[in-house]
């Protein structure tokens, strides 16, 4: 085993032509010092300027989404995604355990109970056999709106998760939302750059939410969006996440409880410049997958992929040992030599917090929980120096 382990670390370490090699790091080698210098020239560094606007219009272009509204942080957009879509305190919204704690927090903030359905073990996202069956076991059609009849809450929202960027089956996840009446949200903080049959994940429900987290494929430092079809929806998603202020040259009116969630003009300005090398960041990461893809075939160790007709931004790459017994011994071996590797997240239902939420027994999820390890997936120095 200790040799395979170091095959695998000598290879990345080959890849990267370093030493210490991160699990993702930011590459700013665009306009963004311009950017920046421009917004602080301008006086516009916080919640208004011309870069939020440019931003938004980047992403909604490049989405294909009709509207895009740009927030501090990805889990606020998951916050006010959620928030429209309709769910109240005392409801619950169908995720996956297999996930980051961010759309369970977004859950929780709306008052709202997660419960779990499986992955599909390809996608490690939301299965859509996983979501009919348990709809068809626990849900009822009341009034024409759906409830678990396990628990008697409302069932408010359906919130799948793109996994390190690989599509979930999310087609056929949107046709069953679409039979129950079960309003749809993506999350698709991991996926900008990923599409199913052409179309960009995050565009198939009511809302997708997007981050700019530091580790993310593009960065603002922090930042998020919501995007949408829905030209009311999109203009509430505005009013709420900033203060829900009605236009005034100078007074102060506000006609509902908002959010400070918008995003800094100064943060935008680092989109706009990143936006602009995002494919090329997709081209090259798509390389760097087909590289390991090679390399971990020969040595006979899953690689993760994409599924046919879907296409992955490949922003995390991910290998699935036979045990955890191997991940363990490998995670070990690799951070010990500078090979920065971590394991997937741990089981919504394994934190103290959702540990009594209701589920389908999640056999993919645990399997995947205790085998699968994030290598690291930056774009290569060679490549831009
Ligand atoms: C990054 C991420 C988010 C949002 O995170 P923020 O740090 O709030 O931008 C949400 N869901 C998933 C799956 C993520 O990976």
């Amino acid at each position: 085993m200790k040799k395979k382990y170091q095959e695998i670390v000598d290879f990345i370490k080959n890849v990267y032509e370093d030493k210490h090699i991160p699990l993702h790091r930011p590459l700013f080698i665009g306009k963004e010092k311009k950017y920046l210098l421009d917004c602080i020239d301008s006086n516009f560094v916080s919640s208004v300027g011309e870069m939020v606007n440019k931003f938004e219009k980047q992403v909604s272009n490049f989405t294909g989404a009709k509207f895009a509204v740009a927030t501090v942080n990805g889990t606020a957009a998951l916050h006010v995604s959620l928030k429209l879509a309709g769910v109240l305190p005392g409801q619950e919204v169908i995720s996956q355990a297999l996930n980051f704690i961010a759309s369970c927090n977004a859950i929780s903030y709306c008052g709202a109970h997660p419960v779990f359905v499986d992955v599909d073990k390809d996608t490690m996202g939301m299965s859509p056999v996983a979501l009919r069956n348990f709809l068809i076991k626990h849900a009822e059609k009341k009034n024409g709106y759906v409830f678990n009849k396990y628990s008697g809450r409302r069932i408010a929202a359906c919130l799948p998760m793109h996994t390190f960027g690989l599509p979930c089956r999310i087609k056929e996840i949107a046709m069953i939302c679409c039979e129950w009446g079960i309003p749809l949200v993506e999350d698709a903080a991991e996926s900008l750059g990923s599409f199913v049959n052409n179309q960009h994940t995050g565009t198939f429900g009511m809302f997708g939410s997007v981050s700019f987290n530091g580790n993310k494929i593009i960065t603002t430092g922090g930042g998020g969006m919501i995007i949408t079809d829905n030209e009311d929806l999109a203009k509430r998603a505005k009013h709420i996440t900033t203060t829900s202020k009605l236009n005034h040259p100078y007074e102060f009116e506000h006609d509902e409880i908002g959010f400070n969630y918008r995003l800094p003009n100064l943060n935008a300005a680092l989109g706009c410049a990143q936006m602009e090398n995002l494919t090329k960041f997709i081209d090259i990461k798509t390389q760097v997958f087909k590289q390991y893809h090679q390399f971990f075939e020969r040595i006979g160790v899953k690689l993760v992929e994409s599924i046919p007709g879907s296409t992955s931004n490949y922003w995390l790459n991910a290998i699935v040992f036979d045990s955890k017994t191997e991940r363990d011994q490998f995670l070990d071996y690799a951070n010990k030599q500078g090979v920065m590797s971590r394991p997937i997240w741990k089981l919504m239902t394994h934190l103290s917090m959702f540990k009594d939420a209701q589920n389908d027994l999640l056999v993919n999820s645990l399997w995947l929980e205790d085998r699968v390890v994030n290598i690291p997936s930056s774009v290569p120095m060679r490549n831009y120096v």
